[in-house]
């Protein structure tokens, strides 16, 4: 089943205060009010229009919260100050002490050391689950679950979470099905799919230029409210807010992002197509023999491709190593962690960015030594990219 377009930016309508073609920064932490009844009224809920204080909400806060909410076709968003920023209030406005949540056991080594380290000093408990596998999920869930939480895609497996099945779980037992849906922006809209909240950071792709961190937590005007309530809302009281000068520089970079995703795609399949010719062990969305091929194009939304991350398996730490300095040598792109950069980056996640998991967990989860992960750049020319890493290659004897 193919969805509408998910990229609405062009039908938002935004203007500075002197009539600017980009809407004015709003560089005040604090608002007078003409009233002391408007001021309280604001502190009792959200006012229409008034602003009380910048870590509740600015409108440069609001104005990139809105389109991303456009994006992700969700009444409602609020814009933090990164990607675990976002993660960590929403867990906690929706399980308190002693309840318990089910998530993938591969997901992003921040949020896995999250779940696993910090949030057990809560007695927040977590299940680690093969969200692919719906009974192994069913199973997981006790009296005390209130939320399943997966990646539509995962980091740094490629593991594609069947959100149709888990909504419906999430349904049956009144769970919420919390999304992170950082590796495929505007190719696959969450919601359209079950899930109640989608996460993002936007560190990655959608700020696309690798100079802030940055996220977003979208869903139902009810929810998003309750995460700023001035009382009890995660948001506002743990503080993540994102800067204003922030939130107004990555809406700018918003607005190309249905065109970088297109040339990522694009650039990642023909990549991993001829890589995979060479006989080398590459995993891919687009690729005909991708695992979970028909789950990931039952979500896809039309016309933005299958996104930019591919991981490319050599089986030996050193192989993996040696590869990635060459490529880096060849300026074929940065050895670095991160993703969503005009440049190529790689690292191998199971000696950094997925360093939280255990060795053994790391094992049983399939994520081995010698697999690297790229981000795909947005090189004009990805033949001469293509020949290029071919001769590092060939250099290592790889192939
Ligand atoms: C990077 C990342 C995060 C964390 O985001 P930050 O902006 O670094 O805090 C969460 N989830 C996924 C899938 C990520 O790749």
């Amino acid at each position: 089943m193919k969805h509408n377009p998910a990229n609405n930016i062009q039908d938002l309508q935004y203007f500075g205060e002197n009539g600017g073609v980009n809407p004015s920064i709003s560089d005040s932490s604090t608002y007078t009010f003409l009233t002391a009844k408007a001021m309280s009224d604001t502190f009792e809920g959200n006012t229409d229009g008034c602003y009380l204080y910048s870590r509740h909400t600015s409108p440069s806060n609001l104005n990139l919260a809105s389109a991303l909410a456009a994006m992700e076709n969700t009444a409602s968003a609020t814009v933090t100050a990164s990607g675990m920023g976002a993660i960590t209030p929403v867990l906690l406005q929706l399980c308190k002490t002693n309840e318990h949540i089910i998530s993938s056991r591969t997901i992003y080594g921040g949020t896995y050391a999250l779940l696993k380290n910090f949030f057990p000093r809560l007695a927040i408990h977590t299940s680690f689950v093969d969200i692919t596998n719906i009974a192994a999920v069913e199973a997981a869930i006790t009296p005390k679950t209130r939320v399943i939480y997966c990646e539509a895609l995962s980091n740094p497996l490629l593991e594609v979470a069947p959100l149709e099945k888990l909504s419906a779980l999430a349904k049956k037992h009144n769970l919420k099905l919390v999304v992170d849906n950082t590796f495929t922006p505007l190719s696959i809209t969450p919601v359209h799919h079950g899930a109640d909240v989608v996460i993002h950071s936007l560190t990655k792709f959608i700020n696309g230029s690798s100079d802030t961190v940055g996220g977003v937590i979208c869903g139902t005007e009810d929810f998003i409210n309750s995460l700023k309530d001035v009382n009890d809302g995660a948001c506002m009281l743990l503080g993540s807010t994102m800067d204003s000068m922030r939130s107004a520089s990555i809406l700018k970079n918003l607005r190309t992002l249905h065109l970088r995703i297109q040339k990522h795609s694009e650039n990642a399949l023909y990549l991993t197509n001829e890589l995979q010719k060479l006989g080398l062990n590459v995993v891919y969305p687009g690729l005909e023999n991708f695992k979970d091929k028909e789950v990931f194009e039952s979500m896809l939304n039309s016309d933005f491709g299958y996104g930019g991350m591919f991981t490319l398996n050599l089986e030996s730490l050193e192989k993996a190593n040696a590869l990635m300095e060459l490529m880096q040598q060849k300026n074929i792109g940065y050895l670095a962690v991160s993703l969503g950069f005009y440049k190529t980056l790689f690292s191998a996640p199971g000696s950094s960015t997925s360093s939280e998991i255990s060795e053994e967990e790391q094992q049983k989860m399939g994520l081995s030594n010698g697999l690297i992960r790229f981000s795909i750049g947005l090189d004009h020319d990805i033949k001469r990219t293509f020949t290029m890493i071919k001769s590092c290659l060939e250099e290592l004897n790889i192939c």
